[in-house]
């Protein structure tokens, strides 16, 4: 059975002590809701990881994600962090590849390909973001787009290393924008990815690779998305700096 996943990617948002009472608010209204098959993954700035984590303690079956990490291990890279720095600290999963990184710091396939890596070799779970542009989306073959996105970033890995990646579709023109993909459109795509990693890993790892949607996931949208074959769970932004709307999230997975 493939795990269930809300994640919320908080970006550039809140101060420490916004952090923590949006942390305590959702662990408290939240933290019975989650079973054994299913995990709430915060995505905090790295500044305050540490901190959420202590904040997490007791909630089983939630955990912290950093929002990036370097390719490089170590050296002259100032204002970056690296895998090691994240595993000394026990985060256990990470954001690769978000459209805005992809964007703004013109992150390339290949170079998402060596985050990945070095992720993986730091016992560090890649949650990897993937997903076209409404131009692509009208023009193209996007569905093609987004499998050569994976091709490329996760495709030299072996399958012992595929278990342990989840993948993000995340329509770039939707997220951010109130914009859903409906839940048609996102089944089209996870179930064209999962027929994808069957292709190249087999259907056993595809199976229980879970792929969550992202883009402007609301408490209103979540329940239907969330009912498709192929989405196991979502990756949240604006809706996960709210309390209860992220909590009704969590109790639509
Ligand atoms: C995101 O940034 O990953 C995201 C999905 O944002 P939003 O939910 O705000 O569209």
């Amino acid at each position: 059975m493939r795990n269930k996943i809300v994640a919320g990617n908080w970006k550039m948002n809140k101060t420490m002590d916004e952090a923590v009472a949006l942390t305590s608010e959702i662990v408290n209204m939240a933290k019975d809701e989650v079973s054994n098959d299913a995990k709430v993954i915060l995505c905090p700035p790295a500044l305050y990881l540490t901190t959420i984590q202590k904040y997490i303690a007791d909630a089983p079956n939630f955990a912290v994600a950093a929002q990036n990490l370097s390719d490089k291990l170590s050296g002259a890279f100032t204002g970056e962090i690296s895998a090691p720095m994240l595993q000394s600290i026990g985060v256990k999963y990470v954001l690769i590849g978000h459209s805005e990184r992809r964007q703004y710091f013109n992150e390339t396939n290949a170079m998402l390909a060596e985050k990945v890596n070095v992720a993986l070799a730091h016992d560090i779970a890649p949650i990897f973001c993937c997903g076209e542009s409404l131009e692509q989306r009208q023009n193209e073959d996007y569905i093609g787009f987004v499998k050569n996105q994976i091709t490329e970033s996760l495709f030299h890995l072996s399958a012992e290393q595929m278990r342990s990646v989840v993948i993000a579709y995340e329509p770039i023109w939707a997220i951010g924008t109130g914009l859903t993909a409906s839940a048609e459109q996102a089944q089209e795509m996870h179930a064209a990815l999962r027929a994808h990693l069957a292709d190249k890993y087999g259907a056993e790892v595809a199976e229980q690779t879970s792929i969550l949607y992202g883009g402007s996931v609301s408490a209103a949208s979540a329940p239907e998305l969330f009912a498709s074959a192929d989405i196991d769970g979502g990756l949240v932004g604006g809706a996960s700096l709210k309390s209860r709307e992220f909590t009704e999230i969590i109790k639509a997975r």
